[in-house]
């Protein structure tokens, strides 16, 4: 726990070093949503921020709540991810291992991976076509663990019942 709090100086700091670079103001309320956005482990967009945010302080406006998770980016504190719903998501970055997504399609569960073995194939085929990435994001769409086992359920249900609709997610 303590070492958390010494996580969240640090992340601090270099906020603040960002925002006076910026010419702006050091705010409560901006101090409200950086920490909110430090102690939420999850892929949130905005919205999703915006709405923790304003049980913690009913004042904060949801434009505030955009311009400083752009202002966290800028500074490297956060960055966006995009798992296929066409929002933009944000999730931490500093001090936070590279990894990509699996995301499933029925419930938005999103899994987090690493795979020395992928990234040094995607390298080997950048360098194929004299290529120099800078930046990568590898997302796999499908159905989770447990949205699998609700189907076969499912298919071993009475005939007659109604088939589910699924929602399908356009990727962006
Ligand atoms: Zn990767
Ligand atoms: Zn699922
Ligand atoms: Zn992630």
């Amino acid at each position: 726990m303590a070492q958390k709090a010494e996580e969240f100086k640090k992340e601090k700091e270099i906020f603040l070093e960002h925002i006076q670079k910026s010419g702006l103001r050091r705010t409560a309320q901006r101090e409200t949503i950086l920490e909110v956005f430090l102690r939420t482990e999850e892929h949130l967009s905005s919205e999703d921020l915006y709405r923790i945010v304003r049980n913690e302080d009913p004042n904060v406006g949801q434009t505030t709540v955009y311009r400083t998770l752009k202002l966290l980016t800028e500074a490297g504190l956060a960055r966006e991810v995009r798992l296929g719903d066409g929002r933009t998501y944000y999730e931490h970055h500093f001090d936070h291992e590279h990894h990509d997504h699996m995301i499933c399609t029925e419930c938005g569960e999103v899994i987090e991976f690493f795979s020395q073995e992928i990234e040094e194939l995607q390298d080997a085929m950048a360098e194929k076509f004299g290529f120099k990435p800078t930046h990568h994001s590898l997302r796999i769409l499908g159905i989770c663990k447990n949205c699998k086992k609700k189907e076969k359920d499912l298919q071993s249900a009475a005939p007659g019942a109604q088939p589910r609709i699924r929602v399908k997610t356009t990727i962006g």
